[in-house]
């Protein structure tokens, strides 16, 4: 995972796949803003779309993590630690990579971490 057209193909896919999460996000803010002006007269349904509005704002749990990996994948592409794995320093297996660019751990070592070993 060292050739230079790879790693930018892979940059494509981190990007392309974190303006499809933040979309998301915004596709949920759009819903909610929709849902408010299309008018709720009565106090108690306003503060409830004003709610569920809020809620919708803020990125949820998994967007918030994914994003976090992908910007670090990103990182990792500029300071040339792309596709090493972040425990062991060995080469994650390319096939995981075109997968998930996005990963930080070998397999074995993902495999020790959905365990709970590492
Ligand atoms: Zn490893």
């Amino acid at each position: 995972m060292s050739h230079a057209k790879d790693l930018k193909v892979t940059r494509k896919q981190l990007l392309a796949k974190r303006k499809e999460v933040l979309e998301g996000v915004s596709r949920a803010r759009e819903m909610g803003s929709v849902e408010t002006e299309s008018g709720a007269p009565d106090i108690a349904d306003r503060a409830t779309s004003a709610f569920q509005r809020e809620f919708s704002f803020s990125l949820s749990e998994n967007e918030g993590k994914m994003l976090r990996l992908i910007d670090e994948a990103i990182a990792r592409l500029d300071n040339g630690k792309f596709g090493m794995c972040i425990h062991c320093e060995q080469p994650i297996e390319r096939q995981r990579l075109q997968a998930v660019p996005w990963a930080r751990h070998c397999i074995a070592c993902q495999e020790l971490q959905d365990r709970g070993e590492m």
